[in-house]
C-alpha cells in the first residue's frame, strides 16, 4: 500500500500520465481512501492547467509583441 508520501513524490507523474499502469492503479487505490491526497491532486492538477493556460497565453502575447520591439 502506498504512504501519502509516495503518492506526493509520484503525483507530478500521475498528472502528466507518465507513469505505468501498476503505479496508477495503486495511486488511484490510495486516492479512493485518502481525502487528503485526493486533495493535494486536485489542487496540483488546477495549477498545471492554470499554468499551461497562462504558459501558452505568454507564448502568443510574445510572438504578436516580437515585431513591435524594432518599430
Ligand atoms: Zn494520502
Amino acid at each position: 500500500m502506498l504512504k501519502c508520501h509516495d503518492v506526493v513524490e509520484q503525483s507530478s507523474n500521475y498528472i502528466d500520465g507518465e507513469l505505468g499502469f501498476w503505479n496508477r492503479w495503486q495511486i488511484r487505490l490510495h486516492l479512493f481512501m485518502c481525502v487528503h491526497c485526493r486533495r493535494m491532486i486536485r489542487q496540483l492538477t488546477l495549477t498545471k492547467k492554470v499554468a499551461a493556460i497562462i504558459g501558452k497565453d505568454m507564448l502568443r502575447k510574445k510572438d504578436k509583441s516580437a515585431p513591435c520591439k524594432h518599430e
